[in-house]
């Protein structure tokens, strides 16, 4: 079973790329930590905060959770290996990234239904078109989604174990004194 998250209102980024890698991502625009905790608790979540006092209160009472101090790149990796992540936007198994719902895309045939709820030029120019079947968000992959994946394979680059160099294992110089 693929982990769930509950996630403070600090890490709003990471909600919405955890949400477009197809994590379940719950995220409460409510500064409320005893709503983050009954949340993790009552749903099986795990809890990622940049609280320190929320994130010992959660260990505390056993639920899984998770410090991130800010945004940074080497934290998300980290959390990703943790997980295991797979740090590649699939949108086939992409959730809303404003409500955590399910997106389903709309084919060509059904692309007129869509016409006046985005721009005419994104209409025009877009052919794959998903659709939120909860609040009915619109979504395609503009320039903001590409800079998702560039930023995704970013992550990805700091994900992968360092690799020991390839190449002689030893010194092959002569060290013996040559004999005259
Ligand atoms: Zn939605």
């Amino acid at each position: 079973m693929m982990t769930t998250f509950v996630v403070d209102t600090m890490l709003g980024k990471i909600c919405r790329w955890l949400r477009l890698l197809g994590y379940d991502t719950a995220y409460s625009t409510k500064n409320d930590d005893n709503l983050l905790l009954q949340i993790a608790e009552t749903e099986g979540r795990v809890l990622l905060t940049s609280d320190a006092e929320l994130h010992r209160r959660a260990e505390g009472k056993g639920i899984p959770s998770v410090l991130l101090r800010g945004e940074v790149d080497e934290e998300i990796a980290a959390l990703f290996n943790r997980f295991s992540i797979d740090a590649r936007i699939d949108p086939a198994r992409s959730r809303c990234s404003k409500c955590n719902g399910h997106l389903t895309e709309i084919s060509e045939a059904e692309k007129e239904q869509i016409r006046g709820r985005v721009f005419e030029q994104t209409y025009n120019h877009y052919d794959r078109f998903w659709l939120c079947t909860d609040c009915s968000s619109v979504f395609f992959q503009g320039g903001h989604w590409k800079n998702i994946n560039r930023y995704m394979e970013h992550i990805r680059s700091l994900m992968e174990p360092t690799q020991t160099p390839v190449g002689p294992t030893h010194d092959h110089r002569e060290t013996r004194p040559r004999s005259p």
